[in-house]
């Protein structure tokens, strides 16, 4: 059975994007986040091509995603953001994977289970997860076979002076703990420079084909384009509308095509009117309101298109990202479940 849209996955701008962020990494390792399904592009694929280009460090959030990545996780390091629970220490003590342990009762409870290499998150500013440097300070790690003690950078996508405070904060850390390795950066951080990169770097976003910051643009590749077929060529009249509560009404004899692609694919409202597709060099805008299911665009530009035809939808991720108002992260981790894909 095939869908009517798929993802276009591209695997060599997955792994050169890989390869240019261990680059300017520096002596850093570079590993890789791939919570949320690698991003919504499939963890598995996502780790089996970054493993063979040489990636050793992988980043989920919760231990349902460390399952998902046994088939692979023997030769790899597979680290779990979110720490470990209760209900969590049975799947962690049977795995490889290691906690990133984020609250003193966290420490406590892998201490009491006999845990062993477990990973620590400082909180240096974020105010999201992590122990406090004070904690640390006053001997909550010690002892605690710590593999990577990491920090997260709240801003590092933006200029500001918080960033050069988290990474002092974090510097003060180091040789408090038995920690073998230090990071710090995510995928904007490791563009802020060498200073950033500690041991090991945590991109996510600029694998997946976003630009975090500036320094990327030129050098981070598209990894993902959604495709959707035409269920439907029609053409309509002026004055005639079309779709949902009838936004778009056409001012001159128009031609459409209606697309298997709609908002439970993640190809949400906020594309209407202002997202498009392509077909060959012909930009095929979207009109009318994205359906659930359906979307519509203007094929005026593209005669030959017929039902059964395939397009591409414009899904560069700064610029979609301008044209729809969802962050670069919403729109990988949005795309939804009914798309083959193809790499
Ligand atoms: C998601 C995440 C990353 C990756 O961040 P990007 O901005 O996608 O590069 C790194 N570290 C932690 C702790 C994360 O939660």
């Amino acid at each position: 059975m095939t869908s009517p849209l798929r993802l276009r996955l591209d695997a060599a701008a997955l792994v050169d994007n890989w390869r240019w962020l261990a680059r300017i990494s520096g002596t850093a390792a570079c590993g890789a986040a791939v919570k949320a399904d690698g991003y919504g592009l499939g963890a598995l694929a996502v780790v089996g091509r970054l493993a063979a280009a040489g990636c050793r460090d992988f980043f989920v959030a919760t231990w349902a995603e460390a399952e998902a990545l046994r088939p692979l996780a023997d030769s790899l390091s597979v680290a779990v953001l979110h720490g470990v629970r209760d209900d969590d220490i049975g799947v962690a003590l049977a795995g490889t994977a290691r906690p990133v342990l984020s609250t003193p009762e966290q420490v406590r409870r892998w201490r009491t289970a006999g845990g062993g290499a477990c990973d620590v998150m400082v909180d240096t500013g974020m105010n999201r997860l992590g122990v406090s440097p004070a904690d640390v300070a006053a001997g909550l790690l010690d002892g605690l076979a710590i593999d990577t003690l990491m920090s997260h950078l709240a801003c590092a996508d933006a200029d500001v002076a918080m960033n050069a405070a988290q990474r002092s904060a974090f510097v003060a850390l180091a040789g408090r703990t038995t920690a073998r390795r230090l990071s710090l950066a995510n995928s904007a951080g490791i563009c802020l420079g060498p200073d950033y990169a500690f041991d090991l770097t945590r991109p996510g976003l600029a694998l997946y084909g976003g630009i975090p910051r500036a320094e990327a643009a030129g050098h981070i590749r598209q990894v993902v384009t959604p495709e959707a077929q035409i269920l439907q060529r029609r053409r309509i009249g002026a004055g005639d509308p079309v779709g949902y509560n009838a936004t778009f009404t056409a001012d001159r004899p128009i031609e459409l095509a209606i697309l298997n692609i709609g908002y439970a694919d993640g190809y949400l409202r906020t594309f209407s009117g202002t997202g498009a597709a392509r077909a060959g060099d012909a930009r095929l805008p979207v009109v009318g309101r994205v359906s659930m299911d359906l979307t519509a665009i203007c094929v005026d530009a593209a005669p030959d298109l017929a039902e059964g035809d395939w397009v591409m939808l414009d899904y560069d991720l700064p610029t979609a990202s301008a044209q729809s108002g969802l962050s670069q992260y919403e729109l990988l981790t949005g795309l939804g479940a009914r798309f083959d894909r193809v790499w």
